[in-house]
């Protein structure tokens, strides 16, 4: 019997970010995207969150490499974490790699991987899988579908994908390639993008936002336009750099990773901008307000981007006044909404106008839409799908849209993340589970851990009541009086008869602790102290603060 052919989810599936998933053929295992998941208001003080790497850990010494299937965050924002650990040689595009080289350079691990760069229809033999690279038109260029050649059949796994028939570059999704393998080799399994599974119709060419910002760009001609998409949005920059060029303004970008991608994209010819339209930021006073346009990061809000800089009028480049006009060729990523809400009072406040995707169609997605997906489902006529890339309601309905298009009920798995599937020559079954829960970094901690969310978020909602008791020991009774002090719980200091009440109330109870027993533990007294301390504040607040019982013996 062929050998059988195993994908274990790390992550990606029951959420929208850190992809990641390994493919494991005769003992060998192949990372498909290594990914990092943006944290939310749950997760206070964690800067990103990263797939469980232990099932790779354990298994380092099989890994033949990581595919990257394009240069999104989601996709190749862990490999400079997992990279601390494994070694293995990194696959993708040009572009893919150069978007990548950069975080991976940042974690020091850049001498851990060797970056191997594959062209469109590329077919590689990495270990003993046997590799195509089939491009797809997304919201950054140069992204791939994959396929694997594997004893069981052939398994496509769509990348992110949407099917724009007239990309700002030519490079349409190779939908005729795919159904070529489709019809001559036939898809044993196929693994999809579900981001927009649930949302109806097919979405907007890329090239449809160009004509918006052309006609923005006429309607606030004389007035300084400052805009800004997401940094590796590459067409998108062209196209804002094409309407400005186009109506005779100077181009400069803003923000870090904006500087570092237009330098990337430009040097391999990926975005077209001439020298002389290009100006550096620190010279745009030079130019009058009608002649330039300042292309920036921060379209999801986020707090310390240039564009959020500029709404609380902390920007060391610009400040925002009535004569400016912010375009944000976006639209915010769910859970991103209030940050970017913030900043667009901010900015409106400083009396700019604004446009957003809410106003005018400043913004196309980059994933496909039901009747895409539908598409796609059709010219590839799966035996096998496993929706991936997506909340667990988004792999529901691409699961509801295979039912439709002919894939029988029982032949579509909807997994989770940790979920392994095997595929063999009965077909495609869950074989097991293994670690997937969140990794969450904070600063320069790896994993904080759920325990110290949880205290972070009682800390956030509730407060805490720290109450210290100094206990003489040689003679068995409380020094003082116990001292409470709290950060959050009553504003202490116009709360003095409150806190003198919880203490009376502790001190009672430790009196009771201290003359009932005599061999008394500090841990006990802690017990007596939290317990005490508990029930006094709930009774007289019905609040949950965190109580920090501190026992002093002396
Ligand atoms: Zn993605
Ligand atoms: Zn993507």
């Amino acid at each position: 019997m062929p050998a059988p052919f195993r994908i274990t989810f790390l992550g990606g599936l029951g959420e929208i970010g850190r992809n990641c998933a390994v493919l494991e053929l005769e003992g060998k295992l192949l990372i498909l995207d290594c990914g990092i998941l943006f944290p939310d208001a749950e997760m206070p003080g964690v800067d990103l969150v990263l797939p469980d790497f232990s099932y790779l850990r354990d298994h380092a010494e099989q890994v033949v490499g990581c595919i990257a299937t394009h240069g999104h965050e989601d996709h190749v924002g862990g490999l400079g974490f997992l990279l601390r650990d494994l070694s293995f040689p990194l696959y993708g595009s040009e572009l893919t790699l150069g978007l990548a080289r950069n975080r991976i350079a940042e974690a020091g691990v850049l001498d851990r991987t060797e970056l191997v760069a594959v062209t469109d229809g590329e077919r590689r033999q990495i270990g003993p899988f046997d590799v195509e690279f089939i491009p797809v038109t997304h919201s950054v260029p140069h992204g791939f579908a994959t396929v694997v050649r594997t004893p069981q059949g052939v398994v496509l796994h769509s990348g992110d994908l949407k099917l724009d028939l007239d990309p700002i570059d030519g490079r349409r999704t190779g939908l005729a390639r795919m159904g070529a393998i489709a019809t001559t080799e036939g898809i044993r399994l196929y693994l999809g993008d579900s981001t927009n599974a649930d949302e109806p119709g097919h979405s907007r060419s890329e090239s449809s936002v160009g004509p918006v910002l052309d006609n923005l760009f006429r309607a606030h001609r004389g007035r300084r336009i400052i805009t800004t998409c997401f940094a590796s949005h590459i067409h998108r920059v062209q196209q804002i750099a094409d309407a400005a060029i186009a109506h005779d303004r100077h181009v400069a970008t803003l923000g870090r990773s904006m500087n570092n991608n237009v330098a990337l994209a430009r040097s391999l010819g990926v975005l077209r901008i001439p020298d002389d339209s290009l100006v550096d930021i620190a010279d745009i006073d030079r130019f009058e307000p009608g002649d330039i346009c300042i292309i920036s990061t921060g379209s999801q809000g986020e707090p310390r981007s240039a564009l959020a800089l500029m709404a609380s009028e902390s920007s060391k480049w610009l400040s925002i006044g009535p004569s400016d006009t912010v375009i944000l060729s976006s639209h915010p990523i769910p859970g991103n909404e209030n940050d970017v809400s913030r900043v667009l009072n901010g900015l409106v406040k400083l009396g700019a106008e604004v446009v957003h995707s809410g106003l005018h169609d400043v913004h196309a997605t980059g994933h496909a839409k039901q009747e895409e997906l539908k598409t796609l489902l059709d010219v590839l006529h799966p035996e096998w799908f496993v929706p991936v890339h997506g909340e667990y309601r988004h792999l529901a309905a691409h699961a509801r849209l295979a039912h439709a298009m002919g894939t029988a009920p029982e032949r579509t798995l909807v997994c989770e993340d940790g979920d392994q599937v095997t595929l063999d020559d009965h077909g495609l079954r869950r074989s097991g589970t293994v670690p997937a829960g969140h990794l969450y970094v904070d600063g320069l901690l790896d994993d904080v851990g759920t325990a110290l969310l949880r205290d972070r978020r009682t800390l956030a909602d509730e407060g805490v009541v720290v109450v210290l008791a100094t206990i003489d020991t040689e003679r068995h009774e409380q020094l003082r009086d116990p001292q409470v002090i709290t950060r959050g719980w009553v504003y202490a200091p116009e709360a003095e008869p409150l806190l003198a009440e919880c203490a009376d109330h502790v001190r009672q109870a430790v009196d009771a602790v201290l003359h009932t027993d005599d061999t008394v533990t500090a841990d006990t007294l802690q017990r007596t102290i939290r317990r005490a301390t508990g029930q006094f504040v709930d009774q007289r607040t019905r609040r949950r603060p965190m109580i920090v019982p501190v026992v002093v013996e002396t």
